[in-house]
């Protein structure tokens, strides 16, 4: 209770003890180990546990998917000229932008100090650099008002794309890192846009897809039809 109350969450109304109380308690919890603190956004291991569904959902049914990275360019500097306040408020001003600039079926994260991820799950291949630049536009355009007096802060983001590779296992930590090669490109290249693997659609026969289905052992020869 004390930990809820901390966050700034209400406490389950009712009685204590009683189940519906109970349960109340057991979802705040839940919903608090699986937020970000600064900006309410997923956190890092909420972030990882969808990446991971998403993973096995390309694999069985080849919907394509696309985990974006982006990082707030030239921060620090936010940080040493405005102030460590200033630089919290610019943050929570990109999540919410970002946030906004997405479906409900796609999760948006905190993974770092500034950096951001997006999920986006049924993601067509073509789709992609249209999304990663109306998110760029949105953060671009954005003006953090920082407190009476005080200039606004803008900033801008790079972005690194990469599709999961349909029809196969991949894991987690080659899905982000494949991505984060392209923030990389991205920040090389001059900041403040995106850049994406191209997208390698897996030339996969139907004997091949069939077995992602079999029992374990199973050979493509098995299921000739
Ligand atoms: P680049 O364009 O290469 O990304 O330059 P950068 O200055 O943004 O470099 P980098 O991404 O390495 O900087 C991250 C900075 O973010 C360093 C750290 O002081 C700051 N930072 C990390 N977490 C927080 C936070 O929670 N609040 C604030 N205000 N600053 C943070
Ligand atoms: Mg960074
Ligand atoms: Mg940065």
């Amino acid at each position: 209770m004390a930990l809820l109350a901390q966050s700034g969450q209400s406490l389950p109304p009712g009685q204590p003890q009683d189940a519906a109380w109970l349960q109340s308690l057991i979802d705040g919890l839940c919903a608090l180990s699986s937020r970000d603190a600064l900006t309410g956004l997923a956190n890092r291991r909420h972030f990882e546990s969808v990446l991971a569904r998403e993973l096995d959902r390309v694999a069985r049914a080849g919907e394509p998917a696309l985990l974006l990275l982006l990082d707030i360019d030239h921060f620090k500097q936010v940080n040493d000229t405005r102030g460590h306040v200033a630089g919290d408020l610019v943050i929570k001003a990109v999540a919410d932008a970002l946030q906004l600039c997405v479906r409900p079926m796609d999760t948006v994260a905190r993974v770092g100090g500034e950096e951001f991820a997006i999920a986006l799950p049924n993601c067509p291949p073509a789709f992609g650099p249209m999304v990663a630049e109306r998110v760029r536009t949105r953060v671009e355009r954005c003006v953090v008002d920082v407190g009476l007096g005080e200039p606004p802060v803008s900033v801008t983001i790079s972005i690194g794309g990469a599709f999961a590779p349909q029809w196969v296992r991949s894991n987690l930590a080659l899905w982000m890192e494949r991505a984060d090669k392209q923030l990389y490109r991205a920040k090389q290249s001059g900041r403040n846009r995106a850049e994406f693997e191209p997208a390698v659609v897996s030339q996969v026969s139907a004997e091949e897809k069939g077995l992602l289905f079999a029992a374990p052992g199973a050979t493509a020869l098995d299921n000739p039809s």
